[in-house]
């Protein structure tokens, strides 16, 4: 496990003061184009989850759209978008959250999930926790059965798990 991880560490491409000064931002892409690890990240997210009876995988736009759909069809469940306002043709429900600059809002079909579900909402990173907190009411509003968060990284020092209900079962492949 331990070599694993630092398989994904040493392909994981860090950028400096991206998008702005002071962010060391996490570049995933270097992880999907490399086969192994994203093979390998299939394969753990995989065994996490295999057992929990996930019937949705839910995803966030944009970067929760790759290893969402590729987990879905492991879990033989379903894949969801999380989407940002405007997006979706259909009817939707809506939360809203605050950044550091301002607020902003995360959208879901209306009739995407039912109280039969059990979610797992995936994203690749996890920061503040804003942005999947937000996802995490938003699905709550649905009352599926059961919900299990899933990131790829989780950027420890800014104790985004903190925010999470503690009945909200969620980890990271990589907590760095
Ligand atoms: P947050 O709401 O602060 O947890 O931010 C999470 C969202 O912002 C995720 O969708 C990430 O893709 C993106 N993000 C935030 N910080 C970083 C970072 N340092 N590197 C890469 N992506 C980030």
């Amino acid at each position: 496990m331990k070599e694993k991880k630092e398989l994904l560490l040493a392909n994981l491409r860090n950028i400096p003061d991206f998008p702005i000064p002071g962010v060391q931002f996490k570049d995933v892409t270097t992880l999907f184009k490399n086969p192994e690890c994203l093979q390998l990240l299939s394969d753990m997210m995989y065994e996490m989850y295999k057992d929990k009876g996930i019937t949705k995988v839910v995803g966030i736009e944009s970067r929760g759209f790759i290893m969402g759909p590729i987990l879905a069809t492991r879990l033989n469940a379903g894949f969801v978008p999380i989407r940002k306002p405007g997006k979706l043709p259909a009817d939707t429900i809506e939360e809203s959250y605050s950044k550091e600059y301002g607020t902003d809002s995360v959208q879901m079909h209306k009739d995407a999930l039912t109280e039969e579900d059990v979610v797992l909402l995936h994203d690749d990173l996890l920061a503040t926790g804003g942005t999947m907190v937000a996802a995490c009411k938003l699905v709550e509003k649905l009352n599926p059965k059961k919900v299990y968060v899933n990131f790829i990284i989780e950027l420890s020092d800014l104790k985004g798990k903190e925010l999470f209900d503690k009945d909200v079962d969620v980890e990271s492949i990589l907590v760095i």
